[in-house]
């Protein structure tokens, strides 16, 4: 075949896309990548786009009115995201999480999620299907994402305080309004949710025992997320990160907390629960306890290319092999042959050397 190097709009993404392997023989069936990870999940960015402009994610000063965002026409369909998805979980995709960008801004999302919702594994259990959203249209969305199929969801929400949230969000979006989304997604049964909250040191660790303060006893798990530097552009220092070791401390300081065993083997959050049984937390790590040795994600770019680590500076284009008409057998084969030559380790391995790779934005390739 020809040289399938594809040319990018926007060189900040990366130089070059390097081809996705064509190969003779179809692979079907589990994987396992060069360090013996086998590919469960599979995350799929909808859109790059977003309404807020969290600073840790799409700072105003990069993503300003200038940015040029992808053209319609460069998106995956939803036919074309669904087709992917078949022959991932054919390869052993057990949960799809759809994200973004804001995944909610995606026109007809429930559409991809009717399409979505019936896959089964190979065993012929449910795929689990979720989506990470800033909630900002979750009152009026909740109940069509449930009718459509949608098992779950995970809502950003970085601070109770409502001055700290706004400058967070950066679009002086309310807490009032993501609280609103919450109480309505758990209103249609889309729930236990979990509660996503970034953590950046001296901007909104002072929200860290109100915030768990708030959820304790609703059911809702609220997990910690050390602040990463993913992408080129947040302007990320070690000295902005809050180690998980000292949100328990803190927590704990206030309500007793006793550690719970993971739920599966490969589960990046870290869990702990309320002694006097009112719930749980989680923390994830990525910077103080990497957890590359299980990872098992493959993350799904807006307009189709595959990256075997969040924090990659280079993606597989998918695309064109299915604008192509490659069969599924040869799809399947290049999902193969990606995944089965994966080594990526970036946090176990992040320095003052890796700090300069051009990293692709996480709105892009998808939290
Ligand atoms: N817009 C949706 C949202 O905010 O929930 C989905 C996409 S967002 C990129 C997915 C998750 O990534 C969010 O929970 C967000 O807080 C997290 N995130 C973004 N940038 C991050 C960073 N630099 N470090 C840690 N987590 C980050
Ligand atoms: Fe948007 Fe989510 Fe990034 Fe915030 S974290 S800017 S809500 S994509
Ligand atoms: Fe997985 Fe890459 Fe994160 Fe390591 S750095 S846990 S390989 S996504």
């Amino acid at each position: 075949m020809t040289d399938r190097i594809i040319p990018i709009a926007d060189a900040r993404y990366s130089a070059r896309t390097p081809p996705v392997p064509e190969l003779a023989h179809a692979s079907n069936g589990l994987l396992s990548d060069a360090r013996g990870r086998p590919l469960r999940d599979l995350r799929i960015s909808v859109t790059d786009r977003c309404n807020f402009r969290c600073t840790y994610c799409m700072p105003k000063s990069v993503f300003d009115k200038s940015y040029q965002f992808l053209p319609h026409a460069s998106l995956l369909s939803f036919e074309e995201i669904s087709r992917l998805a078949r022959l991932f979980v054919a390869h052993g995709v057990e949960k799809i999480r759809l994200t973004g960008g804001e995944p909610l801004l995606r026109k007809n999302i429930e559409r991809l999620i009717e399409m979505l919702a019936p896959m089964r594994t190979p065993t012929g259990a449910p795929v689990e299907l979720t989506l990470t959203t800033n909630a900002s249209v979750l009152p009026r969305k909740a109940r069509q994402l449930r009718d459509a199929g949608l098992q779950r969801v995970t809502v950003s929400l970085d601070a109770l305080n409502d001055k700290v949230f706004r400058a967070m969000n950066d679009v002086d979006f309310p807490v009032a309004d993501v609280l609103a989304g919450i109480e309505a997604a758990d209103r249609v049964g889309l729930r236990p949710l979990k509660i996503n909250m970034v953590v950046k040191k001296g901007v909104n660790d002072d929200q860290i025992v109100p915030m768990a303060r708030h959820f304790k006893g609703s059911g809702h798990i609220v997990r910690f997320i050390e602040f990463m530097d993913v992408g080129a552009s947040n302007g990320w220092r070690l000295d902005d990160v809050v180690p998980s070791a000292e949100v328990v401390r803190r927590i704990a300081e206030e309500f007793a907390l006793e550690p719970v065993a993971a739920n599966y083997e490969g589960e990046v959050a870290e869990r702990w629960r309320y002694a006097d049984g009112s719930g749980e937390i989680g923390v994830i790590s990525s910077v103080s306890q990497p957890f590359c040795p299980s990872c098992t994600r493959a993350r799904l770019s807006t307009e189709g290319r595959l990256y075997t680590c969040l924090f990659a500076t280079e993606g597989h284009d998918f695309r064109a092999p299915l604008r192509e008409n490659w069969s599924d057998d040869q799809i399947s084969a290049a999902i193969g042959a990606l995944w089965g030559q994966r080594q990526d380790r970036y946090s176990e391995i992040r320095s003052s050397e890796t700090a300069g790779l051009r990293k692709i934005e996480m709105s892009y390739i998808g939290g």
